[in-house]
């Protein structure tokens, strides 16, 4: 038995909204996807990292497109985890030495760092709309990554 999860972060990986658009985000996706066994926002003071699980696939560099290995991007995970939360500082690509912090490089699927998080555990409504996507952002008051883990 596998889960599934989408879950909303700012690309503001530092954004977090205020409780009543925290609340509003959840009445509306729990209209959206009332078949979802939970719907949990999530707030932290370091900045997190939020992950695509099985459906990762690869890393690429926003410079030159290359791919980075994940041997490298792991190491430079492992550097900018201090003290309980990212720092998201800039990093050389091995590629092309163009300076990059880890929420800037091409995550396919997409994957992310925020402080805050609002998720749907097996949602059952496959891709998010654009619609629905656009309308998350006005009610969070920011632009959003949307990363399917899947585990
Ligand atoms: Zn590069």
């Amino acid at each position: 038995m596998s889960d599934n999860w989408i879950a909303l972060i700012p690309k503001d990986p530092r954004y977090v909204p205020d409780g009543a658009r925290q609340n509003l985000a959840r009445d509306r996706f729990a209209e959206i996807a009332p078949d979802a066994d939970e719907i949990e926002i999530k707030v932290t003071d370091k900045i997190s990292f939020f992950d695509c699980g099985a459906n990762f696939e690869r890393i690429c560099c926003p410079s030159c497109n290359s791919e980075i290995s994940t041997e490298w991007w792991q190491d430079r995970m492992d550097d900018d985890y201090v003290d309980g939360g990212f720092t998201l500082a800039g990093y050389e690509t091995p590629c092309c030495n163009a300076r990059h912090s880890l929420d800037q490089l091409l995550y396919e699927w997409p994957q992310g760092f925020a402080r805050f998080a609002i998720d749907a555990m097996n949602p059952n409504i496959g891709k998010l709309s654009n619609q629905h996507e656009t309308e998350f952002e006005d009610i969070l008051g920011t632009s959003l990554r949307v990363i399917y883990q899947h585990i």
